[in-house]
């Protein structure tokens, strides 16, 4: 609007701001970012400014390569890391169009938006509440942590963690967002910063500005932060479990005061989608050869396919109901990692969910017994699938899935589809140091 365009010209000036950095993210959720000077804001906003697309991921081929950024007013904020008086820089984020001025289809938060607009039309909105866990390494090789969390390194080391933590949470809160709680996580040097839930459009762009608030003050402190899914073999992986409701103006449509768990026939519908589709979801909430490092037994990741109330072995978990707390009916997604594009997460969970409400799938009973210590033969009587097991089983999936090509967009879901595969074969044909050291041996 002009008045949220107004606000950003009354910012530039009263804050000093010499560079806008307008930011965008390819289909693999990686952050992309160019600077213009203020003097060019206005056009900016009208037109968009031009870039090269053909370099950026997923996007453009060569002869089609000429992009539009276009920044969202509502967006903008200073980058507290970047503050000095009088030289600030402010930042936005962009939606991508064709030169056409027509949305770009490569563009994940464009993806994200047509997915939320289609929800709107029905008369709802998609809130989500992401958990996203991460890892301090003392460097980029992440050979060493920053606190082993024994007894004698308890004092200094812990204090290193702890302020740098405090210090993200001050950053954070400073550009707006609000945390909720924060706390050191099970794994040696892992941590969680917990967000308020929001809007899902507003919620990926805050996912997007987190992991790089996160790393940028972990470099400040001369540290390396990751959310790499799973950097330490014997040790808890990175999660971003992804709590979820779907309101319908003021109302919570999973809300229903007469059932045994609080939930309306929407939300047992909306859970049994999301069982019912995890397995054509999960290359995109876990999206790298590493996500499958994590959801193994043993380390509180999920790896098959059942919902509960308490049980933390379950894929999805329908947090316990307090009285008063009906906004809170919510359920908790808990296999994505933070390594996924937020935009395109949000999109295939959503998708996964009001596929179940639209058919009225049934929702299974919960499972509230370790499922890790039932055998297969139990597994298999009450009918518990598990998770796909690898990035390419789980592409295979996924690539013969409409409600995921629907939900993606013809041009995000050929793209990705064909970029994970080429990772994939790199992996497959890498001789890993696990293999040399069990064949060499050996044979
Ligand atoms: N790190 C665990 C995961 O991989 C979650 C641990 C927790 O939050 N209880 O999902
Ligand atoms: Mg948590
Ligand atoms: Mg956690
Ligand atoms: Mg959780």
């Amino acid at each position: 609007t002009s008045s949220s365009k107004d606000k950003v010209f009354e910012a530039i000036e009263s804050k000093g701001v010499k560079f806008v950095r307008l930011w965008f993210t390819d289909i693999l959720g990686l952050p992309k970012s160019f600077a213009i000077s203020p003097s060019e804001l206005e056009g900016a906003f009208e037109e968009g400014m031009g870039f090269d697309g053909s370099s950026i991921q997923g996007f453009a081929r060569i002869e089609e390569s000429d992009m539009v950024a276009k920044p969202d007013p509502e967006t903008f904020t200073i980058l507290p890391w970047r503050a000095k008086e009088g030289q600030n820089v402010g930042r936005m984020f962009c939606d991508i169009l064709e030169p056409s001025g027509h949305p770009y289809a490569g563009d994940p938060r464009y993806a994200l938006k047509r997915n939320l607009a289609a929800l709107k039309e029905m008369g709802y909105d998609y809130y989500v509440g992401p958990e996203l866990e991460y890892f301090y390494f003392k460097d980029d090789k992440g050979t060493e942590i920053l606190d082993k969390g024994g007894y004698f390194d308890a004092m200094t080391t812990m204090d290193a963690a702890s302020n740098l933590r405090r210090d993200t949470i001050l950053t954070l809160e400073s550009m707006g967002i609000n945390v909720e709680y924060s706390h050191h996580e099970v794994a040696p040097s892992q941590h969680e910063i917990d967000l308020r839930y929001q809007e899902a459009l507003k919620m990926a762009d805050i996912v997007m500005t987190y992991r790089i608030v996160v790393k940028e003050i972990a470099q400040q402190h001369g540290y390396y932060a990751t959310f790499m899914p799973k950097p330490i073999f014997g040790e808890n992986g990175t999660g971003m479990h992804v709590h979820q409701s779907i309101f319908k103006g003021k109302r919570n449509a999973f809300f229903d005061p007469g059932d045994g768990y609080h939930l309306s026939d929407f939300g047992k519908h909306y859970i049994a989608g999301l069982l019912k589709n995890a397995p054509v979801i999960t290359a995109v909430t876990n999206q790298w050869v590493n996500s499958y490092k994590r959801l193994v037994p043993g380390y509180e990741a999920p790896v098959y396919i059942s919902w509960a109330r308490r049980n933390r072995s379950a894929l999805v978990r329908m947090p316990m109901y307090k009285p008063g707390k009906e906004n809170a009916t919510r359920v908790e997604y808990r296999s994505p990692d933070p390594g996924a594009n937020p935009y395109l997460a949000f999109s295939v969970m959503l998708a996964a969910g009001m596929d179940g409400v639209k058919n009225k799938y049934e929702l299974p009973e919960p499972v509230e017994r370790d499922i890790f210590k039932m055998t297969e033969a139990e597994k298999e009587k009450v009918g518990i699938r598990s998770l796909p097991g690898s990035l390419i089983e789980a592409l295979m999936l996924t690539e013969k899935s409409d409600l995921i090509r629907e939900a993606l967009g013809d041009h995000i879901f050929t793209n990705f589809i064909a970029s994970k595969k080429v990772e994939w074969d790199e992996f497959r044909t890498d001789v890993s140091r696990w293999e040399i050291e069990k064949y060499l041996p050996l044979l």
